[in-house]
């Protein structure tokens, strides 16, 4: 069975203080949900204070980018060496707004994936389609591009450290969540790819929701068979709401 996983993207949220606190509050709130993998992004200059703060805790630290180099004349960039070096086990890449904002491809988030795998680094790499590939029936089609380039540098026998993260672009930070009937089709649907792709290693392989889910949709979502945690933005800033959907999934995959 895959072990349920949940990655709170805290995005440019939280500076260092603000990130031991909310750290602290996540110590105590989650303590209990040792049945479900774990981990918070904070920005790249908080991430030594993450860190420590979430020292001994069952709590991961993850990246919220990294380049496909290890080093060199890349201003402004962190590699994923480096976030292995500062104590994270995962990255995510690919993220609609990278996509959007820093105009990343598929092809490059490939390159990234590699490299944080490399690194030993866990990578979430994420996927989605817009409002208008959906109303234009693409959503299939758009998803099936997205997997099958960001995940073309990944070797079979590493795919099950690979988590992708459905993330409807229209369900990221706008209240307005997929269904638990939209995701799970497009979650089966990605299976079935990865199945294609890496063959036995596909059903090891964890398949997060994202897109404004909170905790009273947290339930419902988490419930489908091929849902296997979520990556959380707004609600991750909280710690009781990102408890309470640590909450659904674990109770969902207790049931
Ligand atoms: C995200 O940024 O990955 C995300 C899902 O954001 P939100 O939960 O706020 O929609």
């Amino acid at each position: 069975m895959r072990k349920p996983f949940v990655c709170g993207n805290w995005k440019m949220n939280k500076n260092v203080g603000e990130t031991r606190s909310l750290c602290a509050e996540l110590r105590t709130a989650l303590g209990a949900f040792s049945q479900v993998e774990l981990a918070v992004a904070p920005v790249f200059v908080s991430l030594p204070a993450a860190v420590d703060a979430l020292k001994g805790t069952n709590i991961g630290v993850a990246g919220q980018d990294c380049h496909a180099e290890k080093e060199g004349a890349y201003t402004g960039n962190v590699s994923a060496p480096m976030l292995f070096d500062a104590g994270c086990r995962y990255v995510i890449l690919g993220h609609s707004e990278r996509r959007t904002y820093h105009a990343e491809t598929d092809a490059l988030v490939a390159k990234k994936a590699a490299a944080a795998l490399a690194a030993g680094l866990n990578p979430i790499v994420c996927v989605g389609e817009t409002l208008a590939e959906r109303d234009g029936g693409k959503t299939l089609t758009v998803v099936e591009t997205q997997v099958r380039g960001s995940l073309a540098d990944i070797p079979e026998a590493l795919a099950a450290r690979v988590t992708l993260a459905y993330e409807p672009v229209w369900a990221i930070g706008t209240g307005r969540n997929a269904t638990s009937a939209q995701a799970q089709e497009v979650h089966a649907f990605i299976r079935g790819l990865l199945r294609s792709m890496v063959h036995g290693e596909a059903d090891k392989m964890r398949i997060q929701y994202g897109g404004s889910v909170k905790p009273d949709n947290a339930k419902e979502l988490m419930a489908q068979p091929d849902v296997d945690g979520a990556l959380v933005g707004g609600a991750s800033l909280k710690a009781d709401s990102f408890a309470a959907i640590v909450k659904a999934m674990h109770e969902a995959r207790a049931r």
